[in-house]
């Protein structure tokens, strides 16, 4: 069987995770902070903040930046869940809107959604394709679009704006007009979870990039402290002689990285651009060149003049299409041992969502893609004798079905 996106284990990593564990710190310490430091250097950004994921990275902005309840947070229909639950937990009210063919918020969209309410917009780069930021920071600061935010907590007083909160979990290492994801927005949370393209099991880092007035370093310091039950002082610190007194500043939560974790992710992050993306981009490739004389294949955007995707997901269509024949042929696919996926399942079809009111009628464009959306198997050991057996379970699949 083929699998769909395994994480890379080589001896390197595992190597690193025994070191670790040998040190005798194994918890948030040297590892992580050094993560960090790579990692900025790497988005190219003033501050990163390493944690247990994603979705703890998401959170934790949304509540530094006081979104509660009569709030609305502006995201697409397209994603993941993660992305409309954090807003929940925050009592606030998740505003989707639809995507464009490129599966991204369409800043159209966007701007028809904004209200008086609004306080955060969360872009989702699919697949690893970065959403059009330059349009989207523009918008945020049209004089009417800044005439109706109403900020209620010093933060969004000095924004004074709704904040831009890019959910980049895909797209770690996509640049656009020379400049890397994380580098492109106010705020960008990028997924190290087992299936994305720089793993550290679990994990997630938070990009800092915000403007003046905002002291990013101060800003790192104090997530540092809410992210740890807004403990004074982390563990490494109360370890040291005689320091072992603390206090609690505010009732944080508990995201902290593992130095464990952190020791896969330096490894990761080390031969991410020499090796890791030239792997996916060459996956990539054959994948194209293979589909592009296929009537029926309509291929994912991976670069264009100014953009170059982090490949996270070569997201297949199959044209025209309904649903029922998308999952016969994923079964006849899976039949022939090779594992393929559906990015995503749009949030307002999840029971919960549809309990709350919400209708994917109301997001054309989004099930339009999704009905006819088959992601295929990419990852750093898929061998071209591999990418191969996919095709040719794919090419039987599609033309036995249509
Ligand atoms: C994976 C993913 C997340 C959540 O990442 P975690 O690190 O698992 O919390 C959020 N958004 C999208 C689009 C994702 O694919």
């Amino acid at each position: 069987m083929i699998p769909f996106s395994p994480p890379r284990i080589d001896q390197k990593i595992i190597d690193e995770v025994v070191a670790t564990l040998r040190s005798g710190w194994i918890t948030t310490g040297p590892r992580t902070k050094l993560f960090e430091k790579r990692l900025a250097a790497y988005f190219q950004v003033p501050a990163v903040l390493c944690l247990n994921s994603a979705t703890a990275g998401l959170e934790l902005m949304l509540r530094w930046y006081g979104v509660k309840e009569g709030d609305e947070v502006i995201l697409p229909a397209y994603t993941y869940s993660a992305t409309a639950n954090v807003v929940m937990h925050c009592g606030a009210k998740p505003v989707f809107v639809d995507v464009g063919q490129d599966f991204n918020i369409d800043p159209e969209e966007i701007r028809k959604a904004i209200g008086p309410r609004t306080k955060v917009i969360m872009p989702v780069d699919f697949g690893g394709w970065p959403c059009d930021y330059a349009r989207i920071n523009r918008l945020v600061k049209e004089n009417s679009i800044l005439k109706l935010f109403n900020p209620s907590t010093p933060e969004q007083q000095s924004l004074g704006r709704i904040l831009v909160l890019s959910d980049s979990a895909h797209s770690i290492g996509a640049v656009v007009n020379g400049q890397k994801a994380g580098s492109l927005t106010d705020i960008s949370v990028f997924s190290f979870h087992a299936v994305k393209n720089l793993t550290t099991a679990e994990g997630g880092a938070v990009a800092l990039n915000l403007p003046p007035p905002f002291d990013n370093l101060a800003i790192y310091q104090a997530l540092c402290v809410k992210s740890l039950h807004g403990q004074n002082k982390d563990a490494l610190a109360k370890m040291q002689k005689g320091n072992w007194r603390y206090d609690i500043v505010e009732a944080g939560y508990k995201m902290n990285m593992t130095d464990i974790l952190a020791a896969i992710g330096l490894v990761e992050l080390e031969r991410y651009d020499t090796d890791t993306l030239v792997r996916r981009k060459q996956i990539c490739a054959l994948y194209a060149f293979a589909l592009k004389e296929k009537s029926w294949a309509i291929l994912p955007l991976l670069s264009s003049a100014d953009t170059e995707s982090s490949y996270h997901l070569f997201a297949l269509r199959i044209k025209g299409i309904q649903e029922e024949q998308r999952d016969r042929i994923m079964q006849k696919i899976f039949d022939q041992d090779v594992s393929v996926n559906v990015h995503f399942i749009p949030v307002p079809m999840m029971s919960f969502y549809k309990g709350l009111g919400y209708r994917i009628s109301d997001y054309p464009v989004t099930l339009s893609l999704y009905e006819n959306e088959i992601s295929l198997p990419l990852f750093y050991d898929l061998t071209d004798d591999q990418v191969n057996t996919v095709i040719r379970a794919l090419v039987n699949a599609v033309e036995s079905e249509l």
